[in-house]
């Protein structure tokens, strides 16, 4: 599964890097000689709390690869969603619920049982909770969430299924295919049983002209049967879900493996938050997906400049150029993110974002359009950074995107604000030394402060708006106006 996931994005990479290494310049003419004026900034600051969005809100991936404890991650989560919660996080993803084949130890890829949520022993394992723990603890932590105004999203995953019993394939020429599902077969609910016929080949098709992660028990999304199971009856496993469990969204696993017609169904059928991932790092990929399923997606797009422009080419050029990412193309239907389950566990360092540069990853996704995420283990290291960089966003981060400079290290972004929210402007800085800048401001005879803290300066602006602005060695400023 996840070899394949690299293969479709390492070409695209290849070409990404080549282009970088075009378009790079060496210029560092706004290196500072005298190190930044400074002034105590922290009573300056205006309380953000006054330019909070409607909208606003910030989604929490709330996982990672191998979570421990085994069965007691729904707890582990519980006790933080208030925390969240008070740092303006609006949604939390969970893994996908169901019972994947290898019971206890699964992380939810290898999908059996749908309807087994932790309730039924299955396959000789004694213990009836998934991974992350048993249905009523699944249940108290979604009444927890939505008691902390928190929506929370589910983990789809229907392209195939795992874990299922032998029998002979009559579409495969009788050979013996594990697409059995009944209830002494890894489907101890009952609910959506499934034989030969729902996988591909059969009597439809041979395939359904997708990935195929595995051949052989590929699901078939054409086969009315698994339509009105996953999500068209009244008790599917979409309406047990949203009805009976009380997710509020979806987050559908892996896109590429069937149509996006049936993300379009699911979701005109049962409704809710909706992203899907298509690993895909092509920009045009991500938004014709979009376009043909209605459902917003993930940037990876966005993603992987980020990775190259701060990891590999350490060249920030490439963040000013227009329609390289989704969030470029169609904002709304963007959602953001700088590492996930499967980067952060990857072995390639061109497939992750350093830790060294995450803060520069988050300060650009937490200040641009589009729906930032942020990956459980990034808060957890990162907590006081990205408190504050949320904060900006639920706040500060409206109104049009203008670039003012993206160069080898510097880029310099203003968000031009709405009515008395005055907006911001970010200065990423990956070069070694501390730079300043002179930029025209939308904002004529105020003192500016850096809302990160991470510069001291408080530079005042002209009538006409100009000043200058700094940001520290390999780290980022945000600026606004002070009270
Ligand atoms: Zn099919
Ligand atoms: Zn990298």
């Amino acid at each position: 599964m996840k070899n394949l996931r690299n293969i479709s994005t390492k070409t695209f990479l290849l070409l990404g890097g080549m282009v970088l290494g075009l378009t790079g310049c060496t210029e560092d003419d706004n290196t500072i000689d005298q190190g930044e004026p400074v002034i105590t900034s922290q009573s300056l600051k205006m309380d953000l709390s006054q330019f909070k969005r409607d909208d606003s809100g910030v989604f929490m991936q709330a996982f990672y690869w191998d979570v421990e404890p085994k069965g007691g991650w729904y707890d582990q989560v519980s006790s933080q969603v208030e925390d969240w919660a008070n740092s303006g996080i609006n949604r939390i993803w969970l893994p996908a619920p169901g019972k994947g084949a290898s019971g206890g130890d699964s992380m939810g890829y290898d999908p059996m049982d749908y309807f087994d949520v932790g309730e039924f022993s299955q396959r000789g394992d004694s213990n009836v909770e998934t991974r992350f723990g048993s249905r009523s603890e699944l249940e108290n932590l979604i009444n927890l969430s939505h008691q902390n105004g928190i929506e929370v999203i589910a983990d789809i995953v229907m392209g195939h299924n795992s874990g299922g019993g032998l029998q002979t394939n009559p579409f495969r020429g009788g050979d013996e295919v594990y697409s059995l599902f009944d209830e002494t077969n890894g489907n101890a609910s009952g609910k959506f049983n499934r034989t030969n016929e729902h996988f591909h080949p059969n009597d439809i098709h041979q395939e359904d002209e997708q990935d195929e992660f595995f051949a052989e028990t590929d699901l078939c999304h054409d086969q009315q049967y698994v339509q009105d199971w996953l999500w068209g009856r009244d008790d599917s496993v979409a309406a047990f879900y949203k009805n009976t469990l009380g997710f509020d969204g979806w987050r559908f696993d892996y896109v590429k493996s069937f149509g996006p017609q049936w993300v379009k169904a699911w979701n005109d059928k049962i409704g809710g938050f909706s992203v899907g991932e298509n690993f895909d790092g092509n920009q045009q990929v991500l938004k014709d997906w979009v376009d043909a399923s209605g459902s917003p997606a993930f940037d990876f797009a966005c993603f992987y400049r980020l990775d190259e422009t701060l990891d590999r080419a350490q060249d920030l050029t490439a963040l000013g150029e227009a329609g390289n990412m989704l969030r470029k193309l169609d904002p709304s239907n963007a959602v953001t993110f700088t590492a996930n389950h499967d980067t952060e566990k990857n072995p390639n360092p061109d497939d992750r974002i350093s830790y060294a540069n995450k803060l520069l990853a988050y300060s650009y996704i937490l200040t641009h359009d589009g729906y930032p995420t942020v990956f459980y283990l990034d808060y957890q290291a990162f907590k006081g950074q990205l408190k504050t960089l949320i904060e900006i966003y639920n706040t500060l981060a409206v109104g049009d995107i203008e670039i003012i400079e993206a160069s080898k290290d510097e880029y310099i972004m203003k968000r031009g604000g709405n009515g008395d929210n005055p907006g911001l402007i970010l200065y990423m800085n990956i070069s070694n030394q501390t730079k300043q800048f002179d930029v025209t401001t939308n904002w004529a005879n105020k003192t500016l402060v850096d809302y990160t803290d991470n510069s001291r300066a408080t530079p005042t602006t002209d009538a006409n708006g100009n000043t200058t602005i700094y940001a520290p060695a390999g780290s980022y400023s945000i600026w606004s106006v002070t009270k």
